[in-house]
């Protein structure tokens, strides 16, 4: 994968407000197999704000992506835009697209550690029992599949086609009409 700086700009930051500190990046990603992304990460020195986002610019059809993860798949690349449902069922995790939900280009093992940071997270903000236990097991699971013990399912859906598991091992298939109505976007109803 290679990648290419294309601008770096100080803006107001959209966390905080405050002028003059915040950094805005924009990389060109070219990612064999899939093509070109572009990535846009923002830094606020000031408040800590950070945010990234990815957009494909070869655009896909809407998709489910289903790959089993095992020890041999751990490196296979992973592009999840803003706008894409993200789970492992067989351990109860799920990514929905949020107004603070990341876009970002990884790996299947990366996948796995940004869901274990999800719960840990969870696990310092529930202290009922039964949600400790259920974060206890969850965090065990992750941590095993990352150590390349079992498997499960990686399902990522995108009703925009804008992200992508690259491999021939990955299972494409259309969104269901039922699911893609159920599925969040990312962006505020405005209706609501
Ligand atoms: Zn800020």
């Amino acid at each position: 994968m290679s990648e290419e700086n294309l601008a770096e700009m100080i803006i107001k930051c959209p966390a905080c407000g405050i002028e003059g500190v915040a950094k805005s990046i924009m990389k060109e990603l070219d990612i064999p197999h899939f093509g070109k992304v572009l990535e846009t990460t923002i830094l606020c020195p000031k408040c800590g704000f950070r945010h990234s986002d990815v957009i494909a610019l070869e655009q896909n059809d809407p998709a489910k992506y289903v790959l089993e993860i095992n020890k041999n798949n751990l490196s296979i690349r992973v592009v999840r835009s803003q706008s894409a449902t993200v789970e492992i069922p067989e351990i109860g995790v799920k990514v929905e697209p949020g107004p603070k939900s990341e876009g970002y280009v990884t790996n299947v093992e990366g996948v796995l550690t940004r869901f274990e940071d999800a719960v840990i997270k969870a696990l310092n903000l529930f202290e009922d029992a039964q949600s400790q236990e259920n974060a206890k097991i969850a965090l065990e699971k992750i941590r095993e599949l990352k150590k390349g013990n079992g498997t499960a399912t990686l399902i990522m859906l995108d009703p925009f086609g804008q992200s992508n598991i690259v491999s021939e091992k990955v299972e494409i298939s259309e969104i269901p009409e039922e699911e893609l109505k159920q599925l969040k976007t990312g962006f505020y109803d405005l209706n609501e």
